[in-house]
């Protein structure tokens, strides 16, 4: 990195050491130029990146607004409230990862889909349905039939039927 004080290119680095119980690593730098020792701090960047909705406006992420949105779209769905939070986990782990500071809200709806779509096929498929808004109808009838054919509920077992008719 840039000599804070002169500017030039080139420093480097003369010590580094784990601080703060492991979680930063502090550098002493030294500048090829003008010979100053500065140091650096380095940590994870794990904060909370902001959302970019649509319309361009920014707002904070909002985990109560993202638990709302998954306990609705699994309303009377066999799906236990364990991997609803674990899911909501993975979604936040994932922004984090991300490393940015702002992430825009597509990108969050296409990973909720994502978890989503592992818990519960229903589900998915009704909060695809609104999310999208009908962008693909096509994309979304597949779904809907894809589920369908899915769906054990609705298919009688037909095992028993006479098999000597002729
Ligand atoms: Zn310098």
């Amino acid at each position: 990195m840039h000599c804070p004080f002169c500017g030039a290119e080139d420093t480097k680095v003369v010590d580094s050491r784990l601080v703060a119980e492991g979680d930063q690593v502090r550098r002493r730098r030294q500048c090829l130029s003008c010979n100053e020792r500065f140091t650096t701090y380095e940590v994870a960047e794990l904060v909370m990146p902001r959302i970019i909705k649509q319309d361009g406006t920014r707002e904070p992420f909002d985990e109560a607004k993202l638990r709302a949105g998954l306990l609705r779209a699994l309303e009377k769905r066999p799906v236990s409230i364990e991997s609803i939070e674990s899911a909501i986990n993975q979604i936040k782990h994932f922004l984090q990862a991300t490393g940015e500071r702002e992430v825009p809200s597509l990108k969050v709806g296409e990973k909720v889909m994502e978890e989503l779509r592992k818990l519960d096929e229903v589900a998915y498929v009704r909060f695809a349905s609104v999310y999208r808004r009908f962008k693909d109808l096509n994309e979304f009838r597949e779904e809907i039939d894809r589920l369908e054919r899915h769906e054990p509920e609705f298919q009688e077992p037909k095992a028993h039927e006479p098999q000597d008719k002729v």
